[in-house]
């Protein structure tokens, strides 16, 4: 087995022993993305040279000192819209295509205060907007275990880099499923965390409601480890929360008897693929036989979910992304001083952006405009409310609630870029734990007759990260599958 092929923990485990170093951990995952990445196109910028000085940096502090944080020495690599100071960040968009942020994000921040090594910037939607990561500036990223489909999105770099065997560990952000979504097509872990759990603090913002950083991971217990070192309180993110974190790594032993899993009858619609909603429904029984009792529940405003978010998010968007004007920092047209003030606004966001983040914008302008506020923006906040609702009434009962993470599998690169709604559809049991704020996870649970990845969905009440990771764990423990490492590479 090479190395690069390893989870976190095994890797922790030889560089414990001294088996191993960080440097050749390293070099090997940099050796992957020179052969593979032409292919999966995970990544948008390398940072090779200087994850290589910090490997050594890390195997000579180990050298000095018994204790290292679990993860030090272990690659990652981090989603292109979180800021990484001196490495570029684009959100994989033009009008971002030269900026170089002075700071770290905090999630940033704490993985290198860990002793992890980045590796590189991955590759998304642009500004985060998609399912499928196709409408990135520089290109589509392809899905590994085959690389005519889509990897999902829009982290699509963070999930193809790790079922590509490209990187250990790596993070992305959630607003609408974007972590779960491609977790579940590439077929790894991916978990959403409550909002307020991990601090947005440079996080390029896209809807700043429903945005979440988190892990995406070959394991459950990788994906512990990652939550252990990235969540908990920052005061310069105003809505995270002072909550406790716990330690999800020790969490994930407790076992499950007794737990109840509620079992949503909205996100078993007809229609929905039959593969997907035949290996959810085994993975249900596998529970069922490991102790957890089952409860058929409902969700009844889930129908309004995409509506109302495709409402709030455009809207949200069209004021985040109203700082992107050529003057601050960024894509700037006109630079011989030709044109006019108004002009340089107009060309530099007509030419700095793409077409579905200009959609999103004027969407989001149209909702928020006066005499369509209350028509469109109030009414998805009071709907954002029903949903929320619906899930704390669940939760009274429930310990969590399990549903496919998608209604399909990956599917093929062009099959929905022209077909926005078909696009938006493939969010429906992703979206609403955004709208409520709940956290949620996607872990692999088959594979089609096409061998693509299948995902199952684990949601849980705010702030308890400790059950779906427990329950994701005890059903990794009781399968035989071992995705990642299955890729058609
Ligand atoms: N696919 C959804 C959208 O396009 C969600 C994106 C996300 O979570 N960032 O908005």
């Amino acid at each position: 087995m090479k190395l690069n092929e390893l989870t976190a923990h095994e890797i922790r485990d030889l560089l414990k022993k001294n088996k191993v170093s960080s440097e050749e951990v390293t070099s090997e995952v940099l050796k992957q993305i020179e052969q593979e990445d032409g292919k999966i196109r995970a990544f948008v910028t390398l940072h090779a040279e200087e994850a290589l000085i910090q490997a050594r940096e890390i195997d000579r502090k180990r050298k000095g000192s018994q204790s290292m944080p679990p993860l030090a020495g272990i690659p990652i690599a981090v989603k292109d819209n979180i800021c990484t100071k001196g490495i570029k960040t684009t959100c994989s968009s033009k009008i971002l295509d030269n900026f170089v942020p002075p700071y770290n994000a905090a999630a940033v921040e704490k993985i290198l205060a860990s002793g992890m090594v980045i590796i590189g910037k991955t590759n998304m939607d642009e500004f985060a907007m998609g399912s499928s990561t196709e409408t990135s500036f520089f290109g589509v990223t392809h899905n590994p275990w085959n690389i005519e489909m889509i990897p999902g999105g829009s982290s699509g770099g963070s999930a193809a880099s790790i079922a590509g065997n490209e990187t250990i560990l790596s993070i992305g952000s959630d607003t609408g499923g974007s972590i779960r979504q491609p977790a579940s097509m590439c077929g790894v872990v991916g978990l959403k965390p409550t909002y307020g759990r991990v601090s947005r603090f440079g996080l390029i913002a896209f809807a700043s409601s429903l945005d979440q950083i988190g892990p995406l991971t070959k394991d459950v217990t990788d994906s512990a480890l990652l939550m252990n070192a990235i969540s908990g309180y920052d005061p310069r993110d105003s809505t995270s929360v002072d909550e406790p974190v716990k330690d999800y790594k020790s969490g994930l032993t407790v076992g499950i008897k007794g737990l109840i899993v509620g079992i949503p009858e909205e996100y078993f619609i007809s229609g929905m693929d039959s593969e997907v909603e035949s290996a959810v429904r085994k993975a249900i029984d596998l529970l069922e036989k490991l102790g957890i009792g089952i409860e058929k529940i409902s969700l009844p405003h889930t129908e309004y979910a995409i509506a109302a978010y495709y409402v709030i998010a455009t809207a949200e968007a069209s004021s985040n992304l109203a700082r992107y004007d050529g003057v601050k920092y960024g894509y700037r047209c006109g630079g011989d001083n030709k044109l006019s003030l108004m002009e340089m606004y107009e060309k530099t966001r007509t030419e700095g952006f793409g077409e579905e983040v200009k959609r999103r914008i004027m969407l989001g302008t149209y909702t928020l405009s006066a005499g369509y506020y209350d028509a469109y923006y109030l009414k998805a906040q009071r709907v954002r409310t029903l949903i929320k609702q619906d899930f704390e009434k669940v939760f009274e009962k429930c310990d969590c609630i399990i549903s496919p993470t998608s209604p399909t599998a990956a599917f093929r690169i062009g099959e929905k870029i022209d077909d926005p709604l078909q696009m938006y559809l493939s969010d429906i049991f992703t979206i609403p734990a955004n709208m409520a704020g709940i956290p949620a996870i996607s872990i692999p649970c088959g594979l089609t007759g096409e061998n693509l990845p299948i995902g199952l969905q684990i949601m849980g009440r705010a702030f308890d990260e400790e059950t779906i990771l427990r329950i994701a764990f005890a059903y990794e423990q009781s399968t035989n599958v071992v995705f990642h490492k299955n890729a058609n590479l």
